[in-house]
């Protein structure tokens, strides 16, 4: 199989680089799933959204054209073009997550210990501790105050601005660590991050933690908040940097948290650039599914189905009859990365069935792991007329497992709105590292990416 590299005249070339450039703007600047919602928020304003809610409390009709998005405190967002048809007649959605890996900073994360300051971090979801070591680190999130302010921090982006992180035990000492299985060379509770090493001044010198009360004075002289607001606060510690141009020739790009903004941002751009769909067309963005899609800002919230209903409501109508009906009529491509073949580390894939880097976008019947298990299956159906609209439009597309049968498993959202009864298929864009605290895409197929979600929101 070509790359669709190799399908590309020199224009389309220019623009899968020009769309890259935006692509690592968004990501070196959004690395919270709150970053992601307010950066999402101001592009889809810049392109005629209005939220939701002034809809609703003006009692203004939702017609075909409007374009509205609902904020979901912060941390998730959907957003929608009104079409002509009814939503009875179904809806075209797609779906990704903006949350990714990181270490969380502690509710009591403040600890001194030889001299130095620490902060106690949990971390948030599957990760291979030991990558998070040795590199620089950024502080990133809100400390919210018990009088309802809320501080958005970010430390470590500036070229300025210092950086935190973790580091490693010195080989030299290392003979019992490196005896140790992968899993176990870092425990969780030797994820504490380094912020600080000089004491406060103080008349007598025999006072303890004064690094801490030197750190804690100078985060009280610019960000305005004590010890005790780390109790209300959702600081992460995420990689420190922009994302780069990865390879000789620029063909991918390294950066943190390609999963799943990767999706995120072609699902958004995809939207932004559809007007006037036949069936209503729309995204949502959701938080917590490196963590199982629980709670409030996750797929499995019914925050999604409160905005339908709200659409409805403000369109001529709300029916449970018409929202069942909207259901079973509408499809929606659950957008994740896929693991890309890495010569590395190729024993783990099946040659036949893997994504591989810059041969376009992904496309995933099933994932699971022992026998499939937990995954949506997509139906045949569904994925016939998904690759017939790729054809037609020449879009690059490619099949692809997670890997080999029993080398290991994961999910996506897409099972969750399946079992609401819409069609759903796994789409998305192949990675090397998933997880890692730097992942590699190829450009090429973050362009076959856009182009597909935006023929699916306007065609399928
Ligand atoms: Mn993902
Ligand atoms: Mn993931």
């Amino acid at each position: 199989m070509k790359t669709a590299w190799e399908k590309y005249t020199e224009e389309e070339k220019t623009q899968v680089f020009a769309f890259a450039e935006e692509y690592k703007a968004f990501i070196s600047e959004c690395k919270t799933e709150r970053e992601c919602v307010r950066k999402a928020v101001e592009i889809l304003k810049a392109h005629g959204y209005r939220d939701l809610a002034e809809y609703e409390k003006s009692g203004e009709t939702l017609c075909a054209g409007d374009k509205v998005y609902a904020n979901n405190r912060g941390k998730s967002l959907c957003a929608f073009v009104i079409g002509e048809k009814p939503f009875k007649e179904g809806i075209r959605l797609l779906g990704a997550h903006i949350d990714s890996p990181r270490l969380d900073l502690k509710q009591h994360p403040l600890y001194e210990d030889g001299g130095l300051l620490l902060g106690k971090t949990h971390y948030y979801g599957g990760i291979k501790k030991y990558q998070w070591l040795s590199i620089p680190m950024a502080l990133h999130g809100v400390v919210c105050k018990k009088d309802g302010t809320v501080i958005p921090v970010s430390i470590g982006e500036d070229p300025n601005d210092p950086v935190v992180g973790i580091t490693d035990l010195l080989v030299h000492l290392a003979k019992e660590q490196l005896e140790k299985t992968v899993r176990n060379t870092v425990e969780g509770e030797q994820l504490n991050i380094t912020l600080g090493s000089i004491p406060l001044c103080t008349e007598d010198d025999s006072e303890t933690d004064r690094v801490k009360k030197n750190i804690l004075k100078i985060l009280k002289e610019r960000y305005d908040f004590e010890e005790e607001d780390f109790i209300s606060a959702e600081l992460e510690v995420v990689p420190a940097g922009p994302a780069r141009d990865y390879g000789l020739d620029r063909s991918m790009i390294m950066g943190y948290g390609h999963d799943d903004r990767v999706c995120g941002y072609t699902s958004l751009m995809a939207l932004a650039k559809t007007e006037r769909p036949d069936r209503t067309a729309g995204i949502i963005l959701v938080d917590k599914e490196e963590i199982g899609s629980y709670g409030s800002t996750s797929m499995h919230s019914r925050f999604l189905e409160g905005v339908l209903v709200t659409m409805m409501h403000l369109s001529g109508g709300f029916s449970e009859y018409e929202l069942r009906q909207m259901y079973a009529h509408s499809d929606m491509l659950s957008n994740d990365v896929s693991a890309g073949y890495d010569p590395n580390f190729s024993s783990v894939m099946d040659k036949n069935n893997c994504a591989y880097l810059g041969r376009g976008m992904s496309m995933v019947k099933y994932n699971g792991s022992g026998g499939k298990y937990h995954c949506n299956d997509a139906n045949a159906e569904m994925i016939a007329r998904v690759r017939n609209l790729l054809d037609e439009e020449n879009i690059q597309f490619q099949t692809a497992e997670l890997g080999k049968v029993d080398a290991g498993g994961g999910g996506t959202i897409a099972y969750i709105l399946a079992n609401d009864n819409m069609n759903v298929l796994d789409t998305g864009v192949p990675v090397l590292g998933m997880h890692a605290p730097h992942e590699v895409a190829s450009k090429a197929d973050i362009y076959e990416a856009y182009r597909a979600y935006r023929a699916f929101l306007k065609k399928i």
